[in-house]
């Protein structure tokens, strides 16, 4: 079932939703060390793929929070390097959870930092698949602009959805490979634009040191507003706590398995005596044995 009691030791990562008096401008911030921690632990990364799984799942956080309540999103990076596909899903209620299809990849830190773009690869895909309760799920799909996952999601934003914005994001690994602070925040103009404050606001972002080093010096979410917003005025709208929660079930993982079809789950049967799949997102094993296999088996006949 669910893989642990609910986000307990997630209660520290949340984020925060601002706006500009004027309503031109929507920010939000959060702070996701303990859920990257957890997420890294769980997967065994090595520190650049906790790097990547970590902005993954920030940026799948932000992401998320733009929509509307009951909705989600599936995010998905896929490219030529050695880490693989990295798939994140985030809901609007602050679930999230994510994978690195190859999590002890490793390569050489490049400057002294460890190389996001080196370990995902640049000659590849963003696709981004929002489940909005329609009948099809919505998706967009970009190429990679940097391999760096913010400057792609902010792309991803501009390019397949018209939104001019601006993606932060940061994991700081330390040298014995634990994650001590995570966070990010996105900046949006709202339409109609308003050249003026996007320009000051965008400068201040340039100005800004890197989330990592605010995050380090202690700085939350709302500071990061003080900072990003500096002399405009504006509102907090909405705190939420983020959660690292899987959505897998026995009977989603049956529904994968019934997918199968009865020839490749008799070979199952007949090759391993049972089933046993593990959800790549939080690891866990399902086991079905003989006569759960036959009796799947008997519901596709
Ligand atoms: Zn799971």
């Amino acid at each position: 079932m669910i893989t642990t009691p609910s986000g307990r030791d997630d209660s520290k990562s949340y984020l925060v939703r601002a706006m500009s008096e004027d309503g031109r401008v929507l920010a939000l911030a959060c702070v996701t060390t303990d859920l990257v921690a957890r997420s890294a632990r769980r997967h065994r990364t090595s520190p650049v793929a906790a790097a990547a799984l970590g902005r993954a799942l920030t940026g799948g956080a932000l992401l998320a929070s733009l929509l509307k309540e009951g909705q989600g999103l599936a995010v998905k990076f896929e490219a030529d390097g050695p880490l693989g596909k990295i798939v994140v899903e985030a809901e609007r209620n602050g679930c999230v959870r994510g994978y690195v299809q190859n999590p002890g990849a490793d390569v050489p830190d490049r400057g002294g930092k460890l190389d996001v773009s080196g370990a995902l690869g640049i000659n590849g895909f963003l696709t981004v698949l929002k489940d909005l309760g329609l009948k099809e799920p919505c998706q967009g799909i970009v190429r990679l602009r940097s391999g760096e996952i913010a400057q792609d999601l902010a792309y991803y934003l501009l390019e397949s959805e018209q939104i001019p914005s601006a993606v932060a994001l940061g994991v700081y690994v330390e040298s014995e490979g634990r994650v001590s602070a995570a966070g990010g925040f996105l900046v949006q103009s709202l339409p109609p634009p308003d050249p003026e404050t996007v320009e000051r606001i965008a400068s201040r972002l340039e100005a800004m040191p890197p989330v990592t080093t605010l995050l380090r010096e202690g700085k939350t979410p709302e500071d990061l507003f003080r900072d990003i917003f500096s002399e405009i005025p504006f509102r907090i709208l909405e705190t939420q706590p983020l959660t690292l929660r899987c959505s897998c079930s026995r009977s989603r993982i049956e529904r994968v398995l019934l997918s199968l079809g009865a020839d490749e789950l008799k070979e199952m049967l007949e090759e391993q005596g049972e089933a046993k799949v593990n959800c790549h997102f939080c690891r866990i094993a399902y086991r079905f044995n003989r006569e759960e296999l036959e009796e799947l088996i008997g519901r596709i006949a």
